[in-house]
């Protein structure tokens, strides 16, 4: 795309307002923000026309790529249906489907109901408000604490963030939240008082890595070990797969790696496939009764785009490519080639590659082990230099991300790696 363009990048500059970013330095004398205007598999196109490997599946949601047929048709004959029709009051027949697909990954009676909502946050906000009002209506209205992890992160909306531990982003609003008591590890949580275990409504974690954490893993077994502790307190158990969900850890969610099922699951980002804003928090028939009744024992909460028909459609598609294209099968040799492509990064200032699946982080340190400085800001060079090399990611700090549609070839994925390598020497060099 060339020619007499519109000046859409101006425009941005002078009006948007965009997440995580510092806009005297967006908006600075040399800065032209690239506006991306294309897309096909894992390929987006910039208006200059340039090709971008999306190493960052479109900020952790695609998975099966972009303009991929089958999602675009559902979303085309949804649209020749309807887009959108209230959830409030009235069933639509996607929204009917998906809900009885999500619950068929799991064992029977387990979790069994659907609530919708808009992303990664609002999961986390409907699941909070779900465990606090079932403790009020099952006579144990003294459940109103929550169990949170250090560093990490559920979504930015008031209640995802009490719950998240990362300093830079929430320390500033932790007054005005909901208090949490945060834990490094599951280890700590035997270690907690009595009156505070007796006082918990849930804990609530990111299964097998934590992600804006610069993806950290969690040990094997820790998942199992919550579950149990868990169980054995009384507590209940939400899991936030915003960002595993859906094949990232080469099975479709994470707690099937160890064969752990919460009471609360929050799913969002790769439920569409990336295509559009949807999120869904899962939980247990015995949550779901404490809430029939009197009027009263409602669940008074919900968005005006709740269950949003092409947003379940797209959902729906891309649960049928899973299934069609064997999407699973297809990435063991995928996240195989991942690490022999990150193992050969080889660079003295890579310090470790973190790795989940298809889910990769390579952090940048000093030649003595030590982080840079917050200031040279690494992660953000290596990222701009991979641009130069076809590749486009986001680093958390200076760990930069990788995690590319599930869709990307071996050859694509190959390449990707290359491109960092590239990248990495040549923002490290200059
Ligand atoms: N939970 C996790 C684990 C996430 O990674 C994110 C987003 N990065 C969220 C919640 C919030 O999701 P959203 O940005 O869709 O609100």
């Amino acid at each position: 795309m060339k020619g007499n363009l519109p000046d859409w990048a101006g425009w941005d500059q002078r009006h948007c307002w965009h997440p995580f970013t510092q806009h005297a330095e967006w908006a600075a004398g040399d800065h032209r923000p690239l506006v991306l205007v294309e897309g096909e598999g894992p390929w987006l196109v910039d208006a200059e026309g340039r090709r971008y490997f999306d190493g960052n599946s479109s900020i952790w949601t695609n998975l099966h790529g972009h303009r991929h047929p089958a999602l675009d048709a559902a979303v085309r004959a949804q649209l020749a249906r309807v887009a959108h029709t209230s959830f409030l009051g009235f069933a639509n027949p996607r929204a009917a489907e998906l809900s009885r697909r999500l619950v068929d990954f799991f064992p029977p009676g387990k979790l069994e109901r659907v609530f919708f909502s808009d992303d990664g946050s609002t999961a986390m906000e409907v699941a909070v408000k779900m465990a606090i009002q079932y403790r009020q209506q099952s006579g144990q209205g003294e459940r109103t604490g929550f169990l949170a992890f250090e560093n990490a992160y559920h979504g930015d909306t008031m209640g995802a963030s009490s719950l998240g531990g990362v300093t830079r982003f929430f320390e500033r609003f932790k007054r005005f939240g909901f208090p949490v008591t945060r834990v490094a590890c599951v280890e700590e949580l035997r270690t907690l008082p009595e009156s505070t275990v007796r006082c918990t409504a849930a804990v609530v974690i990111e299964p097998l890595i934590q992600g804006v954490n610069e993806m950290r893993l969690w040990p094997a077994g820790q998942l199992t070990e919550l579950r149990a502790w868990c169980d054995a307190n009384g507590v209940h158990l939400i899991l936030d797969e915003v960002m595993t969900g859906f094949g990232r850890t080469g099975k479709m969610f994470a707690c099937q790696h160890e064969e752990v099922v919460p009471d609360f699951l929050c799913l969002a980002k790769g439920l569409t496939g990336g295509y559009l804003p949807l999120a869904a928090t899962m939980t247990t028939p015995r949550i779901f009764e404490a809430f029939l009744g009197g009027r009263d024992r409602t669940f008074y909460y919900g968005h005006s785009y709740t269950a949003n028909q092409l947003g379940c459609a797209a959902a729906l598609a891309s649960l049928d490519v899973f299934e069609r294209e064997k999407v699973l099968e297809g990435l063991p040799v995928k996240i195989g080639t991942m690490r022999e492509g990150l193992a050969a990064l080889a660079h003295p200032g890579v310090h470790e590659v973190r790795q989940c699946g298809m889910i990769a982080g390579v952090e940048l340190r000093r030649n003595d082990g030590e982080r840079f400085p917050e200031r040279d800001r690494v992660g953000e060079k290596v990222c701009l230099a991979a641009r130069d090399f076809g590749l486009l990611t986001r680093p958390i700090r200076d760990t930069v991300v990788l995690m590319p549609p599930l869709c990307s070839s071996v050859q694509e994925l190959r390449d990707a790696c290359r491109a960092l390598r590239k990248a990495i020497a040549k923002a490290c060099r200059d």
